[in-house]
């Protein structure tokens, strides 16, 4: 399964993606957001409401 991943160097804590995805987001230390569940909603979802909206483009996919 693949897994979303944050960079968070890029990340700029906008919030986007825990707001659209709490399933999988959540705000970690220092106002960068992480995954701390990557099976909490499908691929499709995590695609198109937090990869495809993050700003500065910084979440992957991970195998
Ligand atoms: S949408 Fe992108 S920049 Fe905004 S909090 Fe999520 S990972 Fe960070």
């Amino acid at each position: 399964m693949r897994k979303p991943w944050v960079d968070q160097d890029a990340c700029i804590g906008c919030e986007l993606c825990v707001i659209n995805v709490p399933e999988v987001f959540r705000l970690a230390d220092h106002d960068k957001a992480e995954v701390y569940d990557p099976g909490g909603e499908t691929e499709d979802t995590i695609q198109q409401e937090a990869m495809d909206v993050c700003p500065v483009s910084c979440i992957y996919w991970r195998d």
